[in-house]
């Protein structure tokens, strides 16, 4: 069968848990650092005095959570790449081509999973300089806090934490677009790690199996970058132009146009982020290129748990940054509902006849 990014890029959520994780973590000591001594008359000043110690204390979480985000993506990407060579093998198997496994799989993936977490915890790195801003913010705004018992204070500290809660950390850049939050963030460098593994995960078993020659699909969704490459014949091993190649009954050979080296393509931009294109081994005299429309599509119909487990995250990251107990309640019971509602999105995903519907209000 063919493999496309999208199909390594399906697993990307799975790092959510981790970032998620961690950014509970920080925002739980965030919060903490502003309810102590709150009420006492030197507040304002204790909490300052004590950003730098924060700060260096969020530096070395964020040392210690890089390492879960690490084996996390480690385990997504050696998915995606085995996921890859899973599919080349059922496209080996339609041809009868005996399959062999690419030896060094653990150490092609090893590598991508290495430049992904890299990605990742550079931008985790620019946490603690955030998260001291919006302290120093949080501690202004509530610069009365000194009387006991002033909720106007309290309020104004809570609505500068909830800001920095409601998104999670964010104002990465990743290419072009800056203000990215870092759960998107690091989704979107999974999805392209995960994505590149499952591609080379595939083009890996076809090259050890002794397949040189791939073909690209035909999108429903075709971009710019991609469109010169559909329908188009690489070469694994960088033969470009007319090359001559075994047919698949094994007595005769062909001719074929090859229109550029798959690496070459990739650098061109093809299986870029979000890509839907797939690539399948091409066998001269067998494979036909007028029929290959590509069988990923969006939307996923995972989108809507998706977005329904967003907010999930969203309602944990306020309830972490709760300065009173009516505030923290409020935010739990939203995780609540919004658990129930990723419950039922699930549900209605897997149930056989399985469409999303909305509820109905009421
Ligand atoms: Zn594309």
């Amino acid at each position: 069968m063919p493999a496309s990014p999208e199909n390594g890029a399906q697993m990307a959520p799975r790092v959510l848990v981790a970032i998620n994780d961690a950014e509970l973590a920080i925002l739980r000591l965030v919060a903490m650092h502003l309810r102590d001594g709150r009420g006492q008359p030197d507040w304002r000043q204790a909490r300052l005095a004590e950003g730098q110690m924060l700060r260096a204390r969020i530096a070395r979480m964020i040392t210690y959570l890089a390492g879960a985000v690490a084996s996390e993506v480690n385990s997504i990407v050696l998915d995606a790449y085995n996921r890859g060579q899973a599919l080349a093998m059922a496209d080996l198997d339609l041809f009868l081509v005996p399959v062999l496994i690419a030896d060094d799989a653990v150490d092609t993936s090893a590598v991508i999973a290495q430049s992904t977490v890299d990605t990742i915890v550079q931008a985790m790195k620019l946490i603690p300089d955030m998260v001291i801003a919006t302290l120093r913010e949080a501690v202004a705004a509530g610069r009365d806090s000194n009387v006991a018992g002033d909720v106007a204070a309290l309020q104004r500290s809570q609505k500068i934490l909830e800001r920095l809660a409601s998104r999670g950390f964010a104002g990465f850049s990743y290419g072009p677009e800056c203000d990215w939050s870092l759960e998107e963030y690091a989704e979107m460098a999974v999805s392209a790690g995960a994505g590149r593994a499952a591609v080379q995960g595939h083009v890996d078993a076809l090259a050890a199996s002794g397949m040189d020659l791939v073909l690209v699909s035909v999108s429903p969704e075709a971009c710019q970058i991609c469109c010169p490459f559909e329908r188009q014949v690489l070469s694994i091993s960088g033969r470009v132009g007319r090359v001559l190649e075994p047919n698949g009954d094994e007595v005769s050979a062909s001719v074929t146009d090859v229109k550029a080296s798959l690496a070459g393509a990739i650098a061109k931009g093809l299986f870029h982020a979000g890509c839907r294109h797939e690539l399948s081994a091409y066998l001269p005299g067998v494979t036909r290129t007028d029929v290959v429309l590509s069988t990923q599509r969006r939307p996923r119909p995972e989108q809507r748990e998706h977005d329904v487990e967003r907010k999930v995250r969203q309602w944990k990251r306020r309830e972490a940054v709760a300065l009173d107990a009516l505030t923290r309640r409020r935010a739990a019971e939203e995780v609540r509902m919004w658990r129930m509602e990723s419950h039922r999105a699930h549900n209605e995903l897997t149930r056989p006849e399985g469409k999303w519907r909305p509820r109905s209000p009421g």
